[in-house]
């Protein structure tokens, strides 16, 4: 019997299991495929919290806070796993391709120093000096300088590693297909093949596919939103930095790919890449640097964002099922929030000092209240 079982092995549940193991607890995580291979192995790594924020809110606090932790969270996962993430904190660039663009980001720029952060605008002249691949039809550019990338693929793999040192029970190819509860508490969970497994307690990371599980005290609103991305091939090096237009980004990677991403698209768990996606894409990365127009296409893919009604994620305790934690929902920024949720899920359910998971994100909030009966 474990003290912690975790279903799903994506960057959130093998960063809580992680971060568990290290608090003392014995760890069994259960994942139907490989551990990483879904929305975390999809992602394009780029951690922004101003970026990714509307307004002043807890979102972009925990978010920030969770950026703050990158460097030392990656540093010891490096020397955990003997692996190296590519972790660069080098910057977005947010171009402008209209005067109604330009607008909002001089906005942007104001609410980002009200914050503190570090934001800085670039005439077009400037700015070709520094990207001089850019389109002329670029009206100029945001730095952010506190956005920075990973890469999503090496981290999860790597994570796999640190969390099996930590003393981690990875357990692969096996699907979990009920949670298990008596009397208001947590007895465990049943796999696809049959079997219960009891553990004190279950933490739900199971990413796009949590509210599919059957047995859960309340139906969870969390849907999937297909993303569609592509690599190109580029010779020499491409930009240091994510340059970003409100169509798409474009991430250099040290293998000399560029990643283009990348659609939002609400089709519920329908696999695949489609013209149109693929089309949008490529037109958003050629209206940026018509250069590439002669890259060729080395990788395309998709993945399930897990979406939620308000964009927060859903952390902590499940209100009815004592011994039941809930960390998912993380759509577009699961890789950027997961060193903060790591740590806020540990210490809630270790005990102790430790951050605290923010009011609006509990699963019984009332932003998560309108959704179908739960199954099982
Ligand atoms: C195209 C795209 C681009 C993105 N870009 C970024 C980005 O730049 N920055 C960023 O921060 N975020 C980004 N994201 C979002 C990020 O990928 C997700 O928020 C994050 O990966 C969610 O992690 P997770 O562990 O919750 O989910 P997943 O990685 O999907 O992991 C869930 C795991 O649970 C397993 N599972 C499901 N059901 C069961 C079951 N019943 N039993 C056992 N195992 C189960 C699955 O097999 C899977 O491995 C992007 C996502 C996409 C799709």
């Amino acid at each position: 019997m474990s003290d912690l079982i975790i279903v799903g092995g994506g960057i959130i549940g093998l960063s809580t299991a992680r971060e568990a193991a290290i608090r003392g607890l014995s760890v069994t995580l259960l994942e139907r495929g490989r551990p990483g291979r879904e929305a975390s192995w999809a992602a394009a790594g780029m951690l922004s919290p101003l970026a990714e924020a509307s307004a002043d809110g807890p979102f972009l606090d925990f978010a920030l806070a969770s950026l703050r932790r990158y460097r030392s969270w990656v540093a010891a996962i490096e020397e955990e796993s003997g692996r190296t993430v590519e972790y660069r904190e080098s910057g977005k660039l947010r171009l402008a391709l209209s005067a109604r663009e330009r607008g909002l980001l001089e906005q942007r720029r104001e609410w980002a120093a009200t914050r503190g952060l570090h934001a800085r605008w670039f005439e077009p002249a400037e700015l070709r000096e520094k990207e001089p691949g850019l389109s002329l039809s670029v009206q100029g550019a945001l730095l952010i300088e506190e956005d920075f990338r990973v890469d999503n693929r090496r981290l999860s793999e790597a994570l796999v590693e640190a969390a099996r040192e930590a003393g981690v029970r990875i357990q692969s190819g096996v699907e979990v297909e009920a949670i298990e509860h008596r009397g208001g508490r947590i007895l465990g969970v049943r796999t696809a093949e049959g079997d219960s497994i009891s553990g004190d307690r279950v933490l739900i990371a199971a990413g796009a596919w949590s509210g599919a599980l059957q047995g859960l005290p309340r139906p969870i609103a969390v849907t999937p939103v297909r993303g569609q991305m592509l690599a190109l091939g580029t010779e020499g090096p491409f930009s240091e930095r994510v340059l970003e237009s409100e169509e798409v980004y474009l991430i250099p990677r040290d293998d000399g790919r560029l990643l283009v991403g990348a659609t939002v698209e609400e089709v519920g768990f329908e696999p695949g890449i489609t013209a149109a996606g693929i089309r949008s894409l490529l037109e958003g990365a050629l209206r940026l640097v018509p250069g590439l127009g002669s890259a060729p296409i080395v990788e395309f893919w998709s993945g399930f964002r897990p979406g939620t009604p308000d964009g927060h994620p859903i952390l902590g305790p499940s209100p009815e099922v004592d011994g039941l934690f809930w960390a998912t929902g993380h759509f577009r920024n699961g890789i950027l929030l997961a060193p903060l949720t790591a740590v806020v899920l540990a210490a809630a359910i270790v005990g102790g000092d430790g951050p605290r998971i923010p009011e609006a994100f509990a699963a019984d909030r009332p932003a998560l209240a309108s959704i179908p009966e739960p199954s099982g």
